[in-house]
């Protein structure tokens, strides 16, 4: 997923003074002004002081960072008692953006579904973690709508909570793994063949390829025939005054040669 950056240089703590991420805490903006955009509260959060932060702001259509994931975001609250043991220092802090409309906020679908594809590449690079509510933190009323129907946070975790597999996907898990042995084996033996066959073929161009271009450069056993036949006007080389000879042409001009075809 595309995660756009704008890092905030006021309101977070580099690093998490030796803290481990173990919190993956979701909140929402709770902002009435219309339309909420992550990269607009990204923006705000980068521009000055605000005394609070989260790491990501996301909304229908895009995911903004605000806060490096090795660095601290205020999000959650530092001081005991935390309720679960998440705190700023040992958490990952999502902010989804809102609709609001007659008093009343909600969380858009699109923007629950790219909160939990971010969740889910979060949980691929912290597979520890464990995710939560700032209700469940602190008791704060956020995500408002997750706390007013559980049913909706229940609904959230099942999407990107790993179930154990059953013993039918362990199987088909395990013969895919054996598949792909099996073919990764194939293609290595294939890239040997390949190799093998690249080496032969430049063997076989080394001897059909022109070698020789003149009388200096030849073997011993070739150079006195090969004078020879330049001497008597028999080769006379291409245009460009090369002799351009294959290992093979001069074999076969060498043994001509000891017939005594071309004279003395
Ligand atoms: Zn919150």
């Amino acid at each position: 997923m595309i995660i756009n950056k704008n890092i905030t240089p006021f309101n977070r703590w580099i690093g998490r003074d030796g803290n481990k991420i173990e919190w993956i805490v979701l909140h929402y903006t709770a902002n009435t002004y219309q339309p909420d955009l992550a990269k607009n509260e990204c923006a705000a959060f980068a521009d000055r002081y605000v005394g609070s932060s989260a790491h990501f702001f996301v909304d229908e259509t895009e995911v903004w960072q605000s806060v490096a994931i090795e660095d601290t975001a205020w999000h959650c609250g530092d001081n005991p008692p935390s309720k679960n043991g998440a705190t700023n220092r040992n958490s990952i802090g999502i902010e989804m953006c809102v609709a609001y409309k007659n008093g009343v906020y909600s969380i858009p679908d699109r923007t629950v579904d790219n909160a939990a594809a971010l969740v889910l590449e979060l949980l691929g690079a912290f597979p520890e973690a464990k995710i939560c509510r700032h209700w469940d933190v602190t008791g704060k009323k956020c995500p408002g709508p997750w706390v007013d129907d559980p049913g909706l946070w229940e609904k959230f975790k099942e999407r990107v909570e790993r179930k154990p597999m059953t013993q039918t996907e362990r199987k088909e898990f395990d013969a895919l793994k054996a598949q792909v042995a099996t073919l990764s084996a194939k293609v290595s033996a294939g890239e040997e063949f390949d190799r093998v066959i690249r080496r032969d073929v430049a063997k076989i161009d080394g001897r059909t390829e022109p070698k020789y271009d003149g009388i200096d450069g030849m073997p011993d056993w070739m150079a006195p025939t090969a004078a020879k036949l330049v001497r008597k006007g028999y080769l006379l080389g291409k245009e460009n005054g090369k002799l351009a000879l294959t290992e093979d042409q001069a074999r076969i001009l060498v043994m001509i040669d000891r017939a005594g075809v071309f004279g003395e």
